[in-house]
């Protein structure tokens, strides 16, 4: 890799597919070796050469891996979800803001989301649950199309068991 490529936040690199486990038949979660730290609620462009890019959310993160939920929608999201543990994909990123844990601190909140609009929040619903007493409260509201489209389901009737929950399949 040269220099510039390096320093150069917009280019593409490639990393490898460590790992694919499917939540639902259309929706899996992709890990992915790379060193990038994102904050909660970034999110990272994908691209495969001869498909095309999409942006998609950090659902995790931890030392050396990223781990992306990726709905299967269109050219892009199809293609990957053909890929296998092994193979390598190309990635910018992080982009966007994250949240912003420091204004939340101290406050109630409530987190509402659905589908694959749970993949970006699921890492800050996780820091909360390891960061008791950092909210004064903290409320879920968690949306899906049906019981077969729950995405999640351990770290759900996990964050059941920490916080008042609402579970929406309706
Ligand atoms: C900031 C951000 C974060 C995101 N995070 C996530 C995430 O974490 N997980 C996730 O799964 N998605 C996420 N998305 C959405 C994701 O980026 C899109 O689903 C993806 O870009 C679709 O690309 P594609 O090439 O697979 O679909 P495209 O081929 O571009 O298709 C897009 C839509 O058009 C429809 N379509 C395609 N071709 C036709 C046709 N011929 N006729 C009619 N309809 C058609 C498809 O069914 C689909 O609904 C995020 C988007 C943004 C902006």
């Amino acid at each position: 890799m040269i220099a510039s490529q390096v320093a150069n936040p917009y280019l593409p690199v490639p990393v490898q597919v460590l790992a694919i486990q499917p939540q639902t038949p259309v929706d899996y979660t992709f890990k992915l070796a790379t060193d990038i730290e994102p904050a909660w609620g970034q999110f990272v462009e994908l691209s495969l050469p001869g498909f095309g890019e999409a942006p998609i959310s950090v659902s995790d993160a931890g030392p050396g891996y990223i781990e992306l939920t990726i709905r299967r929608v269109g050219q892009v999201t199809t293609a990957l979800h053909r890929l296998k543990p092994g193979d390598t994909v190309y990635l910018r990123g992080p982009y966007g803001s994250g949240f912003p844990r420091d204004e939340f601190a101290g406050h109630q909140l409530v987190v509402a989301a659905g589908g694959t609009g749970v993949a970006p929040v699921k890492g800050l619903i996780n820091y909360y649950a390891g960061h008791p007493g950092e909210l004064a409260g903290l409320n879920l509201l968690l949306g899906f199309k049906t019981p077969a489209d729950i995405l999640f389901r351990t770290d759900i009737e996990r964050w059941q068991g920490l916080f008042p929950t609402i579970l929406t399949v309706d």
